[in-house]
């Protein structure tokens, strides 16, 4: 299974890739966690990834692309991948295709995660991530049974410089100016299926593999 999860900041795609790619048994990865590993530990990747995400800009696609190529050309991802956060823009997914493509292989399903503006900000104002595992949290919706700790693993939960209200407000623009042309893309493609991504996380799981598993080929 070669799946992509598309939607806004704060749809849940990290939330449910984590869960979906371990119900497929397919590597999750996720364009935003690779960069902000990178920037934790002061790669050259990361210092040129880091004034954007700050920002709460695109990486430039010259960067992002290489980054993925190379992680898409590992052993695990040989056999499927669940992509979380790539592609964002068109010319992102154009060469993903043309990647795949080359490779004798194409994307099974894009899977378009609906939630609404104001859901959003609610989910991405209370947002907390694991510094060890990268599991997600929410201080409100999902929340440890420690303030500040990992039930998983005991990792210190830290909230992201992105995820205040100023920089929220920025990426939602940039969503819908860069990353939203990506729907009618897939729409035009065949390959988009979209899910109501309100609710209890389990259902929209159950949702979301429900319609994954239509497509495994
Ligand atoms: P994305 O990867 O799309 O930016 P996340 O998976 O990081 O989004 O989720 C953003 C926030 O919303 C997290 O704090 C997460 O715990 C919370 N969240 C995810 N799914 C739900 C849900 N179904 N209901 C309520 N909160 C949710
Ligand atoms: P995310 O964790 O998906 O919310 O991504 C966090 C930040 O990483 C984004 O706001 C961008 O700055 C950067 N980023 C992640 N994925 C991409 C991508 N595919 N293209 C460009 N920038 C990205």
């Amino acid at each position: 299974m070669r799946a992509v999860l598309v939607g806004p900041p704060g749809a849940g795609k990290g939330t449910q890739a984590q869960f979906i790619a371990s119900h497929l048994a397919i590597p999750k990865i996720s364009t935003g966690d690779i960069f902000r590993s990178n920037v934790t530990s002061g790669t050259m990747l990361g210092r040129r990834a880091k004034d954007y995400m700050d920002r709460g800009d695109l990486v430039p696609d010259q960067v992002t692309i290489a980054m993925v190529t190379s992680r898409l050309q590992e052993d695990d991802a040989q056999a499927g991948f669940l992509l979380d956060g790539f592609p964002r823009n068109v010319p992102q997914a154009e060469t993903l295709k043309k990647m795949l493509s080359d490779w004798d292989t194409r994307l099974d399903i894009v899977l378009e995660l609906v939630v609404d503006d104001d859901e959003v900000v609610r989910r991405l104002s209370g947002r907390r991530t694991c510094r060890r595992c990268g599991r997600v949290w929410h201080a409100t919706f999902d929340p440890p049974s420690h303030r500040d700790r990992c039930d998983d693993c005991g990792g210190e939960l830290f909230q992201r410089d992105d995820d205040r209200e100023d920089t929220i407000r920025h990426r939602l623009d940039v969503y819908a100016q860069q990353t939203q042309p990506l729907i009618a893309f897939y729409a035009d493609e065949g390959t988009l299926l979209g899910i109501d991504a309100t609710g209890p996380v389990e259902e929209i799981t159950d949702r979301a593999l429900a319609a994954l598993r239509r497509f495994i080929r």
